[in-house]
């Protein structure tokens, strides 16, 4: 009988006892809604990011790299809409001053509302502050901007603001023509980013679910207006079958379709990729949003790069300078694309998969997760798909005598060069087999006393805990084929 995650605290303090994650800052009493990853929460973010990339460029011919700075030009950010628009309505409870997103604050069933825009609206809604859990008394909602800035350059006349930027999509529009000119891709092609992005969140919640500075694995796919349905629904699978191939339960898994209010108003289409989390308001929360995208971005930046020079005359005022209309020939714009066997332009339309990388990475912990009964103990298991587990292998001798040790270490540095490896000695062989349960390691591999009489080893499998004997010079590839390496 194995027993699932219900509490979000289990799994924070056994992430935090065996070194998956930290909270930020701690000696110094932390810092609010940041995480840091410890050794073994590094490697398994670091393989969460690798098995994308993997699947979306490296296995792909149509699909290229990329790695953007953070900081970028502000008129990116103005000719994307983030400067005016990117924006939570948030609604401050008059009791206790604090602020909420107008959209998460919970009727007296606990369920959310969205797009709440008149104070009238949070009439019966409950502020889910502990100090307060007042019930409606609410001012009507403002819009707050979830950009960080921060000032570029040392000199007071030429500094400027810009923006960390809350997405690292705008870098891939950014550089789709350099990508065109200097590969040899043609429409229909990707670019694949990962990197950090910044939102100043109102409310931030559920460990790193949602914090403000996060990870984020984002595609933006061009295609030729017209087959642009077609490659949204490759996409949609694509993406779902990544997910489940990595061990994610598919009952735990769903898409959701965005109702038409909530579709961006450039979006011709949209669905979340949503996991069941066992926690917060409702299970279901967004992984993942896969849109249409249109034609929008190129052609916000096609009006964008004309506006350059409005913003330095602006003395590089962002806020004050405005994005100049669009061309009646846009579609020949620079950021037009020539088709040169049906010599045609048209500006390609886009498919955008937007993961994020932490909350890819939660619930990646949350589905490997199980507390077993077994006969005469429990074992608490982080069931990992093997491309994920942080440790591939442990190697232990089985005592510490008998020249075992020394034959585990040799095996052991054979094996380092090309698994992540653990080698412990310490303590009983059942308690360091629990403790690479709890971690996730999916194979063991135990010197004892029959090694040195026919120069066999056990190993042993996390999940069925069954032992097969086999010879040590066959431990290697015994071990590649079944993790698949
Ligand atoms: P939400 O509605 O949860 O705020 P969103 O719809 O604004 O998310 P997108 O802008 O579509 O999110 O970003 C794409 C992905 O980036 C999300 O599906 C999520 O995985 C991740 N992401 C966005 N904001 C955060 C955050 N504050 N913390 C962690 N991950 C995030």
């Amino acid at each position: 009988m194995a027993e699932t995650l219900e509490k979000l605290d289990d799994l924070v303090s056994l992430c935090k006892r065996r070194g998956f994650i930290f909270q930020s800052s701690e000696i110094y009493g932390g810092l609010a809604s940041c995480y840091d990853y410890g050794p073994l929460g590094a490697e398994l973010k670091r393989n969460v990011k690798n098995a994308w990339w993997k699947s979306v460029v490296q296995m792909r011919d149509d699909m290229v790299g990329l790695d953007c700075s953070i900081l970028m030009h502000p008129l990116v950010w103005k000719a994307s809409g983030h400067v005016d628009k990117f924006a939570d309505l948030i609604t401050e409870c008059k009791k206790c001053n604090s602020r909420f997103r107008a959209d998460h604050l919970a009727d007296e069933n606990g369920n959310t509302m969205e797009g709440a825009s008149k104070a009238e609206h949070l009439k019966d809604k409950i502020c889910p502050h502990p100090k307060c859990k007042c019930v409606g008394d609410f001012t009507d909602p403002m819009p707050f901007r979830l950009m960080f800035e921060t000032q570029m350059g040392a000199n007071a006349d030429d500094s400027m603001t810009v923006y960390l930027r809350p997405e690292t999509a705008q870098g891939i529009f950014a550089n789709y023509k350099n990508v065109l000119d200097s590969t040899r891709m043609k429409v229909p092609f990707g670019i694949a980013q990962i990197g950090k992005s910044f939102r100043n969140e109102v409310t931030t919640k559920a460990f790193i679910f949602r914090t403000r500075e996060f990870e984020q694995m984002e595609i933006e796919f061009f295609c030729e207006p017209g087959t642009d349905e077609q490659w949204y629904e490759h996409w949609k699978e694509h993406r779902m079958k990544w997910y489940t191939d990595l061990g994610i339960n598919p009952d735990n898994l769903r898409m959701r379709d965005h109702a038409s209010d909530e579709l961006a108003h450039y979006a011709k289409g949209c669905v979340d990729v949503e996991y069941k989390f066992p926690f917060g308001q409702g299970d279901w929360q967004e992984l993942e949003g896969i849109a249409n995208r249109t034609d929008y971005d190129l052609r916000r930046h096609q009006c964008g790069m004309r506006s350059t020079t409005s913003w330095f005359e602006n003395n590089r005022d962002t806020e004050k300078t405005t994005i100049a209309t669009e061309n009646e020939d846009y579609h020949k714009g620079p950021l037009s694309f020539f088709d040169d066997q049906a010599k045609k332009r048209y500006i390609p339309y886009v498919i955008e998969p937007s993961a994020g990388a932490d909350r890819g990475t939660l619930a990646f912990l949350v589905d490997a997760y199980a507390v077993e009964q077994l006969e005469k103990d429990t074992r608490s298991v982080f069931r990992f798909h093997p491309k994920l587990a942080p440790v591939k292998v442990a190697v232990f001798p089985l005592v510490k005598k008998d020249g075992m040790p020394e034959k585990a270490k040799e095996i052991y540095d054979d094996l380092k060069p090309h698994f992540n490896c653990n080698f412990d000695v310490k303590g009983a062989v059942g308690r360091r087999y629990r403790r690479q349960d709890e971690i996730g390691t999916p194979f063991c591999v135990t010197v004892d006393g029959q090694t040195a009489e026919d120069q066999t080893v056990t190993v042993r499998e996390r999940d069925s805990m069954e032992q097969t004997r086999i010879s040590v010079d066959k431990v290697k590839s015994y071990l590649r084929e079944k993790l698949d390496m």
